[in-house]
């Protein structure tokens, strides 16, 4: 009974022809991760959201009624 394997870097099942990964796509990514000595997990977006794109400007007006 082998146990299904996949792809460690999307997820998809495995392809015989590039064990572990699913494609070659993949594994070149792995190795690409390898060599430049960043082999970490992907994050998601890390960049910190932009806040205050509701805050209304603060004009100090001269306005003499
Ligand atoms: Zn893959």
């Amino acid at each position: 009974m082998a146990a299904e394997r996949k792809c460690p870097i999307c997820g998809k099942p495995s392809v015989e022809a590039f064990k572990p990964f699913c494609s070659k796509r993949c594994a070149d990514v792995d190795l690409n991760r390898w060599l430049t000595g960043s082999y970490v997990i992907p994050a998601r977006d890390d960049e910190p959201a932009a806040e205050g794109d509701n805050v209304v400007p603060d004009y100090d007006e001269d306005d003499n009624i």
